[in-house]
Order: structure tokens, then sequence, then C-alpha cells
């Protein structure tokens, strides 16, 4: 290239005059090459027809638009075979012809489209000094050729939805190269299995567990290697591990609650006998020792000069009962109980919906008063939290000996990971979880040494871990194995080879992005190409 150092052009080009204006730059251009090549015959001409102007865009220059007024020659072809009589002389590093930008004019454009979107990059190309429009930057795009594939030898193919959960197509990634070298517009077996036809050195396809990818890999490339993905070969372990646990743990659940209530029985009897049963008597006795007892507390901690919610975090009593106690200035003996309350011939009702396990005063309340309870919502919500807070306490320190549970998807997580991974606390956990049920420490156990077959890459074992799951008796676990046992070579495979979808699924990400950056407006094609060409 030569010409002004601010402004490189092809040889044999050179700077006729420069004009600048509010508008931008004007720089007429002139081509000093005696000869031209007839574009048809190829035979270079000396004789000049005509001269004309033509206008090009060009690269902005210090933020200033750049009008190039390129000075053009026409020729005679002197070839007496040739059809062509007069040529316009070419300027192929400059200009495409009847283009009306320069190729580096047009290589920006493409470039700010594929890293913008249309819209946006009509506005960010205003802010770099250009002007154009989205259409122009659209047609760039989709005028690009496809990049060059090559022979591909390890092949990732995964889906991807264009509208979540309505409508899907399929990305395909070289695994050697790390890029994406195609989209389809579908998830169809059939659309794959063309693809792959087209691309004879397929040596292996990784591919998730849904069966299209698996049928396109068999019609479309026989003799590849299926390989099944290790990341949704243990998402699909992790789900039938966690139908496992939320059973378990929904079982011990229910039978803590089952524990707290026949611990309550004998509370609630007594309340449904008009006179107050000794076990009553009991229990009062204890309620207003324990009352005493927070209510001294109280009155030494306020002695300290605490403050009353710090009393009552610290006591763990509700703060507005600090507070009428202490303005109470003595320990406020409760009322009375009122017996044969409205609500006494609905208890054996309500201790029964308890037991059902509906722990939903509203509802009961609803219940009730479809049965004709006159009574108020606060009768009924009093009542049974009253007479709960023995089973409060029961089931507080039931939970304390054993320490809460996680629910079942956390559970799953803690039971996938590598034990050495987990913190002390995590390790708690997993520990308290394997002691709830044989059965689920046998599957801790399995699931560990399926994770480990995966990282290891130690897929020899699978056949022996499949027997172990058949001889269980964790119907979960057998259902996975059953899926794995249909699709035994794939899973192998993946349980063995280097390969796998994670990069795919890096791309897709990729290509949700870009996507959104077109504000789902963006069509398959123009999708297509701007994956195809990512930066
Ligand atoms: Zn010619």
């Amino acid at each position: 290239m030569e010409g002004n150092p601010l402004l490189p052009l092809p040889e044999g080009m050179q700077i006729d005059q420069m004009q600048a204006s509010d508008k931008g730059v004007n720089i007429t251009v002139i081509a000093t090459h005696p000869t031209s090549c007839c574009p048809l015959c190829r035979c270079p001409s000396r004789s000049i027809h005509s001269r004309y102007r033509r206008t090009l865009q060009d690269v902005p220059c210090g933020g200033r638009r750049v009008q190039l007024v390129l000075c053009v020659r026409k020729f005679f072809c002197r070839n007496a075979l040739c059809e062509r009589k007069i040529f316009t002389e070419r300027l192929p590093e400059l200009v495409r012809p009847w283009a009306q930008m320069t190729i580096r004019y047009c290589q920006q454009i493409t470039s700010i489209g594929l890293a913008t979107c249309g819209k946006g990059g009509t506005r960010l190309a205003a802010r770099l000094g250009m002007h154009t429009t989205r259409q122009t930057i659209l047609r760039h795009i989709m005028n690009l050729p496809d990049p060059p594939l090559g022979s591909i030898l390890y092949l990732g193919i995964d889906d991807f939805s264009f509208r979540r959960g309505c409508r899907f197509g399929t990305i395909l990634v070289n695994l050697e190269s790390r890029r994406v070298v195609d989209l389809l517009p579908d998830r169809e077996a059939d659309t794959s299995a063309a693809w792959m036809r087209q691309h004879p050195d397929l040596k292996a396809v990784s591919r998730d567990r849904g069966g299209a990818y698996s049928s396109a890999a068999a019609q479309g490339a026989p003799q590849a290697t299926e390989c099944a993905d290790r990341f949704h070969l243990l998402k699909n372990l992790g789900e039938a591990l966690e139908g496992l646990l939320a059973h378990h743990l929904a079982a011990r659940c229910k039978r803590q609650t089952q524990a707290i209530l026949e611990e309550q029985a004998p509370v609630w009897h007594s309340k449904r006998a008009t006179s107050i049963s000794p076990t009553l008597l009991r229990l009062q006795h204890h309620r207003r020792e324990e009352r005493l007892a927070h209510y001294e507390q109280v009155i030494a901690l306020r002695q300290l000069g605490l403050s009353h919610a710090a009393i009552a975090s610290q006591v763990g009593i509700g703060a507005s009962t600090v507070q009428s106690w202490l303005a109470a200035g003595m320990f406020p003996e409760r009322k009375p109980r009122q017996q044969g309350s409205r609500l006494d011939p609905y208890l054996p009702y309500i201790f029964q919906r308890w037991t059902q396990g509906c722990h939903n005063i509203a509802c009961i309340f609803r219940e009730l008063v479809e049965q004709g309870y006159r009574g108020s919502y606060a009768s009924v919500h009093g009542n049974i939290v009253r007479l709960l807070p023995e089973g409060r306490k029961n089931q507080a320190s039931s939970l304390s000996k054993t320490p809460a549970l996680v629910p079942s998807r956390h559970a799953t997580f803690l039971f996938l990971r590598r034990p050495e991974d987990l913190r002390v606390e995590e390790q708690e956990t997993v520990t308290t979880l394997r002691l709830i049920h044989p059965e689920v420490d046998l599957a801790y156990d399995l699931v560990q040494q399926f994770a480990q077959m995966l990282r290891t890459r130690t897929g020899e074992h699978l056949d022996a871990w499949l027997d172990q799951v058949e001889r269980s008796n964790l119907p979960e676990l057998q259902s996975f194995a059953v899926g794995v046992e249909k699709d035994k070579a794939a899973v192998r495979a993946g349980l063995t080879w280097w390969i796998n979808n994670g990069m795919v699924e890096g791309h897709v990400n990729k290509l949700k992005l870009i996507k959104r950056q077109g504000y789902g407006r963006a069509g398959f094609p123009l999708l297509r190409k701007r994956v195809l060409h990512a930066l």
C-alpha cells in the first residue's frame, strides 16, 4: 500500500487532491499505472477509452468521514478474439466492482455488525464516524462466506433453543479446533444425519442422552463411535438420586411428626375432658416454672443494662413479652384458662386433621365453620398453638439431637461431589443423611462409585457397577441403570474417552448471548452467520 501515511492506497494509485469540510474529508485519488488487464481475457491494454469519477465511502480518519473520489479509466480491449471491447480498470485491493464503499470500510462495518447487531451496530458505527444503515450491516454479515470446515474427526452435538421450550436448533462443534462448524435449524435426527453424511471423516460423536442425536449418528456416521456426554450422565444420575432422597427425607419427616403428635395426644385428650387431668396440671406447672425462669432471666439482664431486643434474643422470647413483663413490675401470672370453650366439641376433629398431616390452621378453620363452628379464627389458632408448644419443644429437642437436614436437591448435590471437596459441616450432613436408612447409605456408595468412574475415565468398571445396582433393590437407581443399559456402548465410551460436550455447552452459552444481542428477532440464517463468524 502506498499513498499518504494516513491513507494507505494500493500500488499504482496516488492522492491527487484533498479537501476538508464540516462533513468530512474528500480525497481525490487517481490510478497511475499505464496499463490495465481486461477482466475477461486477462490481456493488458494501454488504450484509454475515457475517464469517469466514482465516489466511495472509506474508513474514517481522526473520527471524520472520508470520501474517496476515484478517477477511473476505461480501456479498449485490443484482443480481437475477446468479446469485451471496452472495460473499466479493476482495483481489487481497494474496491469491488460496482461497490459504493471500499473493501476496508466493508470489513469494519461487518466487524461492528458481528460484535453488536443491526441497530446497535448502526449507532456504534455513527460514533466511530461511519454512517450506515441496519440493512447494510445485515447484508454484509449475510454475504460473508462460510468459514472452510476442513476435515472433522471429533464432533460435539447438542441442541439450543430459539425460544425456550418451544423451538430448538442444533449446534455442531469441532472438538479438536474448538470451533462451531455449523448450526442446524431444528433438532431432528434426519437433519443432523444428513449433515454427518457430508463428513465421512467423523471418528467420534459426543452427544447428550436423548435419542435423536443417537439415531442421527447411527444413520449419518455409522463409522463413528458415539460418546454419551459425562455431564448429562451425571445429571441423569442426580435426577434418579434426588427421587430416592426425596422419598427417604419425606418418610423421615413423617416419622418425626408422628412421634411429636403421639407425645401430644394426651394433651389434646386432656383438653377434651371437662375436668383438668393430672397430666395437664403437671404440664401447667412446668410451663409456669419455665415462664418464671424466663422472667427472672429478663430482670437480671435488664439490671445489666441490656436493651429489650437484646434480652429478647438472649432469652428466646418475643420483644413485646419482654416489654410487658418489665412494665408489669412483677411476675405476671397467667389467667386461668376458661374451660368449656366453643371450640371444645371440635377438638377431636382438629386433632384428627392435624395427625392426618393438615397443618394449615386457616384450612382447618374453614372446615370447622362448614361444620357449624361459630367461634373466631383467633380462638382456633390460639388453641392449636397453645396445645402444641410441647410438641414444638419436642420437635426442637429432637431436631437438635439429629442435625437439621437439607432439601433433597441439595442433598443430591452433596452426594455427587467428591467427599474430599466437602466442607466439614457438609461432610456431617452427608453422614447424617446416610444414617437415615440403609438404602440411602447404599445409594451414596453406588453414586460415588459411578462418579469416580466418570472422573477417572474407567468405563471398564461399568458392567460391575450395573450388576451392583441390579442387586441393590433401589428402584430409582435401577431405572437409571436401565437407561444406561440401553445406551451402554456410548455410555462406556463417554466414561472412557477424553471427548465430552463441555465445550459445546460453552458455545451454546455464547450463542445465547449473540441471540439476545439481536433482541431475539434475528432469524436462523443471520444467527447462523453470526455464530460461525463470532469473534
Ligand atoms: Zn478482453
